[in-house]
């Protein structure tokens, strides 16, 4: 049991503690109080010691991996360049108590990156399987895996207390991992504004359409470059159709749709036709990718070099946004015009979704 008599608030300052058993880096807010450095590490470790609890508690789970090309998968991690995660394939029951456990049941997606615990989850959904086929779901992954390749850096409140424990009075760790990281990838958290005021968040459509980008490249290379949808017009160039995927209406009807990531990652795409090195640049390979400054900076220069301002247009894109999927195809045509695009014939006569 423990006593929590006496409590050292004192102005909180950041230490930051690298996981010794994976990629992560820990930004600790420890209490100035705790002056020694034994007792800065004594708080590290506990908040260490917190969150491999909750992410072992995750990984229980078991991953359902029959049907599927996990050596495509393991080819497509390996072409994006990204480290080596733990990934969960679950079934819907338990992709469902996974969220519950992290009090997120709200949430629709079929798959999610988190970040928090740096663990990958896919949902094997039954029924998109039979409409789409194993592929689908292979590609969620890939879709997920493209993500992991943010940097992680959580923030851990900890504090140390004095007070009765197991009998004896003593000074113990208190606290636990926050659940927001400061930056993932593209998405960059806004200054602090006002208090309790939420921060403003840029770069997430950017980040969500760079994963779709990489899903899409996938469904090429497993011979679906038409997605797993209805593909337009037969004479038309239909950009979103690799991003398609069948679902049923709630009548039970059969419809096909894209996904939010398509509408950036067509964009995405074009740049890469007129620059190859773009993809370099988000990716790890060369200069480390959207985690590292050098490789952020080099995919800025070059998108700004293709269309001056349109690194800004992208990162101010949110799919949360009502006009979210107009304004990312204006911004998608006016790409088109601006690289000289719209005269290629493969452009024209596209059809209008
Ligand atoms: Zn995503």
């Amino acid at each position: 049991m423990q006593d929590e008599t006496e409590t050292t608030a004192k102005t909180p300052q950041h230490e930051i503690f690298a996981s010794p058993d994976r990629d992560l880096t820990l930004y600790l807010t420890v209490s100035e109080e705790l002056g020694s450095v034994a007792l800065k590490n004594e708080a590290a470790e506990h908040a260490l010691d917190i969150w491999r609890a909750n992410t072992n508690e995750i990984l229980e789970f078991p991953s359902v991996e029959e049907g599927l090309d996990m050596d495509g998968i393991r080819a497509a991690r390996e072409r994006m360049g990204v480290t080596e995660r733990p990934l969960r394939f679950l079934s819907p029951e338990d992709y469902q108590s996974v969220l519950t456990l992290l009090e997120d049941s709200e949430d629709h997606s079929s798959g999610r990156y988190l970040y928090n615990q740096d663990v990958l989850l896919v949902k094997r959904d039954p029924s998109l399987e039979a409409l789409n086929g194993p592929g689908y779901t292979e590609s969620l992954a890939v879709h997920e895996m493209a993500h992991s390749g943010m940097s992680i850096s959580l923030t851990a409140n900890v504090d140390i207390k004095r007070g009765i424990v197991d009998g004896i009075e003593q000074q113990y760790v208190t606290g636990g991992i926050e659940q927001h990281p400061t930056r993932a990838g593209f998405i960059v958290k806004g200054p602090e504004t006002q208090e309790g005021k939420e921060r403003k968040i840029h770069g997430s459509a950017l980040e969500e359409g760079y994963a779709e980008l990489e899903r899409g490249i996938f469904n090429i290379s497993i011979g679906r470059p038409n997605g797993f949808g209805v593909a337009g017009q037969e004479d038309g160039y239909d950009p979103y159709a690799k991003y398609s995927v069948l679902s049923k209406t709630e009548k039970g009807e059969v419809q096909s749709s894209d996904t939010p990531g398509a509408s950036v990652a067509v964009i995405l795409e074009v740049l890469i036709e007129k620059d190859p090195e773009i993809l370099d640049a988000l990716r790890r390979r060369n200069l480390g990718g959207r985690d590292s400054v050098d490789g952020h900076r080099e995919f800025i220069q070059r998108v700004n070099h293709l269309v001056p301002g349109l690194y800004k247009k992208l990162r101010q894109l949110n799919h949360h946004d009502k006009y979210f999927s107009t304004r990312a195809r204006e911004l998608y045509d006016d790409t088109l015009v601006d690289l000289d695009l719209d005269l290629d014939p493969k452009y024209k006569n596209r059809p209008i979704r």
